[in-house]
């Protein structure tokens, strides 16, 4: 032992007081707001400009199914897992059920089930407070600022760089190695959101036909599931 040192206490790490703060360190890069515009936005610009132009030829009543299927499948991934599960363990599910909600409910392209998980929780834990990432009435009470705020509850937290921190909000999920690497591959399923009704349209029962971009459904369970 040094002479500098005789005397003196070991010093050891204080352990971190209080909650833990909010917001991941790291938000959300550039380039993932510009995926998410891209993969959210750009289909159902893609359907509007595509069904007057080719419904009867080039669309069809089993484009519109196969989009329903999708729907309904993420739909369901989204509020029965997603919400009623992961967030609030409403219910108990085997293992593969859980696996396969997680899955499907990826193809909203509402985050991970650790994403979504830890920014509902919050909204829950801050109901219509400051810090609450769904409130509408954030913005203020003048029937523009309820308008923006419904907006931005309902679809524009979604392209925010924030990101709620999962170690304070989704502590159980970090746990789990198959969310974790859902996680991680967040983009490859996000991708497959768009290419797997493509690809059913191409090859499937309307092959030969342009398939409908949007077929997913995941357009539409951005619009409803935060806060239901
Ligand atoms: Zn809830």
């Amino acid at each position: 032992m040094s002479a500098s040192t005789i005397g003196k206490e070991p010093v050891t790490e204080q352990p971190r007081r209080g909650p833990k703060p909010l917001l991941a360190e790291k938000g959300k890069g550039n380039g993932e707001i510009t995926l998410l515009w891209f993969f959210i936005v750009g289909p159902m610009v893609a359907l509007a400009a595509a069904v007057p132009v080719f419904w009867g030829w080039g669309l069809g009543w089993d484009d519109v199914v196969l989009g329903a299927v999708f729907y309904v499948i993420a739909g369901l991934g989204v509020t029965a897992g997603f919400h009623r599960y992961f967030t609030h363990g409403a219910y108990k599910a085997k293992r593969w059920l859980e696996l396969t909600m997680a899955v499907v409910a990826c193809l909203s392209l509402e985050m991970s089930p650790i994403g979504w998980v830890a920014e509902h929780r919050r909204h829950h834990q801050f109901s219509d407070e400051e810090d609450d990432p769904h409130s509408p009435w954030r913005f203020g009470t003048t029937k523009r600022a309820l308008t923006k705020g419904f907006v931005d509850s309902h679809m524009g937290w979604l392209f925010k760089k924030e990101r709620t921190n999962p170690e304070r909000f989704a502590p159980d999920l970090l746990k789990d190695p198959a969310m974790v690497w859902l996680d991680k591959h967040y983009g490859y399923i996000a991708a497959s959101s768009f290419l797997l009704p493509t690809l059913i349209g191409v090859c499937g029962p309307g092959a030969g036909k342009v398939p409908l971009p949007p077929s997913s459904g995941r357009d539409w369970c951005a619009c409803r599931s935060c806060t239901m």
